[in-house]
């Protein structure tokens, strides 16, 4: 864990309020008392730390889509999510998230975003100076009608240049249609967006061949996919989060993961953490357990990480530069 904790790292799969720190989570839920609608007792159990399965990790979403209904909220837990990464020595971040409109709590799609954006304030620079750079990439969620999914698009396209890259399709995989939500992800592509798919998290080999056929920028999970359908995925960079996986019971255990195939067959292939702090990981956590599951040594390890420069959203060549210099220091070190 060491080796993997001051190696430099890119995550390119972590949705922001599943990265919210645990402590963060119990004091917002402790200050707004009764309003979120359950028990001390409740609360309590479901921030417990531990191992989560798929159930209790959507329990958790719940609450803290209740807890954080304000705009200081949202873009002070962007700021400690953002923290957390840099402290893992993690150097570039796409962090993911779903603007949310909330007329409750006057909140809009955009000023949800603009939220977020001040949180990231500091840390979208060009890779002047050697704090760790984000972005951004806006979900739509799968529970969104076409409308809203288009919403979200013209939002990211607006702030193109404020630091948002791409779009992801999430949410629970068992609900939703994949046609409600081809007009949007067409669009983000005609708009210059990238575009990453969570993919094959529960068995659906017809939308998976409909996701293959609009040839997004990135891959995410990709658990259920058979052997053709990763052969018919092989150059599309994948972002893998064994722990996510595992307590969601799409894999049995970290020796069969199927990073051990993906990998084995030399295709594009990126570690994330998905939420970590509902799955109570980092990404330092993540390298250290594929390499233990599938005996890498640390070369291995470096390899891997330093081919995540290639599968980033954002295009500017000189922040591919940067990223690349910090790995050529890492090599250097490390020989
Ligand atoms: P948010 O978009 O910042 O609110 O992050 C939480 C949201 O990310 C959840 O409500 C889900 O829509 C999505 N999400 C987080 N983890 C997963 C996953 O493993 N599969 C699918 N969607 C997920």
């Amino acid at each position: 864990l060491e080796f993997c904790q001051a190696l430099p790292k890119i995550e390119l799969h972590a949705h922001l309020n599943g990265s919210i720190r645990n402590s963060t989570i119990r004091e917002l839920a402790a200050s707004k008392g009764d309003a979120v609608g359950l028990a001390r007792e409740d609360i309590l159990k479901i921030t417990e730390d531990g191992d989560r399965n798929l159930a209790e990790c959507f329990r958790l979403f719940d609450l803290i889509h209740k807890v954080t209904t304000e705009h200081t909220t949202v873009t002070r837990i962007t700021r400690e999510v953002l923290q957390d990464f840099a402290d893992d020595n993690v150097i570039y971040i796409e962090i993911r998230t779903t603007p949310k409109d909330n007329a409750k709590f006057g909140i809009t799609k955009q000023s949800y975003l603009d939220s977020v954006l001040a949180g990231m304030e500091g840390y979208i620079h060009k890779g002047e100076g050697s704090k760790m750079m984000a972005r951004l990439i806006l979900s739509i969620d799968r529970r969104e009608t076409t409308e809203q999914a288009l919403a979200t698009v013209k939002l990211a396209a607006a702030y193109k240049t404020k630091g948002v890259v791409g779009i992801d399709l999430s949410g629970n995989p068992s609900i939703g249609e994949w046609a409600t939500f081809v007009p949007a992800l067409r669009k983000a592509q005609q708009q210059g967006l990238k575009v990453t798919l969570h993919a094959g998290e529960v068995t659906n080999s017809t939308e998976i061949k409909s996701m293959l056929e609009m040839q997004p920028d990135r891959l995410g999970h990709v658990c259920t996919f058979t052997d053709d359908e990763l052969e018919s995925a092989r150059d599309i960079p994948i972002e893998l989060c064994p722990t996510s996986n595992l307590r969601t019971e799409s894999v049995k255990s970290y020796g069969t993961h199927h990073f051990g195939k993906i990998y084995g067959r030399g295709m594009p292939v990126v570690l994330c953490t998905d939420d970590s702090g509902v799955f109570n990981t980092t990404l330092s956590k993540e390298y250290a357990i594929v390499a233990d599951a599938f005996s890498m040594d640390e070369e291995a390890m470096l390899q891997l990480a330093s081919k995540a420069v290639d599968y980033i959203f954002d295009a500017s060549p000189n922040v591919r530069t940067v990223l690349k210099g910090k790995f050529s220091a890492a090599w250097m070190r490390w020989n």
